[in-house]
């Protein structure tokens, strides 16, 4: 039982859609429905970002911003997983060091990465090809391998925000 009279959620998020009306009047001075519009707005970008294929170039940035709003666990988590993110990379980039021909071709893919995240996958693909085409083939599976897991963990955390139903 609460003491004010909040407003059907429908009716506030449609009044969300509008941009105006007597529920979103209401929440404005609510703490309870400006924090449920709140988390309405988290999960929208969230859902943008994991309906794209691939994180996108500011995902690093847009996770602290959301780190820094979060409660302890998540932090840790976070925290836990990015030198895991950091030593894939390396461990993929020291690999194709020893590799002339894969550098070459790995350094335009990451060319193309820097204006284009999407190219990541093919610049990955043409990297591990040469690796392969250089008698490292498992090398270079495990490469795409790590990465994908690192990516793969990185958005799970994005997603993992606390659910308004749970609240
Ligand atoms: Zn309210």
């Amino acid at each position: 039982m609460t003491p004010i009279q909040c407003p059907d959620l429908e009716v506030l998020f449609t009044e969300l859609e509008a941009g105006e009306g007597p529920a979103l009047e209401h929440a404005a001075s609510c703490p309870l429905c400006s924090a449920i519009l709140e988390e309405h707005r988290q999960m929208e970008k969230d859902l943008y970002r994991l309906a794209d294929p691939l994180p996108p170039p500011t995902l690093v940035a847009n996770v602290m911003a959301r780190v820094a709003t979060e409660p302890t666990p998540l932090r840790r988590e976070l925290w836990s997983g990015i030198p895991i993110l950091l030593a894939s990379l390396a461990v993929g980039l020291g690999l194709l060091i020893t590799n002339d021909q894969a550098l070459s071709r790995l350094g335009a893919g990451i060319a193309s990465l820097l204006t284009n995240g999407k190219v990541l996958i093919q610049g990955l693909a043409t990297g591990a090809n040469a690796l392969w085409h250089t008698a490292a083939g498992p090398v270079a599976a495990l490469l795409v391998l790590l990465l994908i897991v690192s990516l793969t963990g990185l958005k799970r955390l994005v997603g993992n925000g606390p659910n308004p139903s749970e609240a």
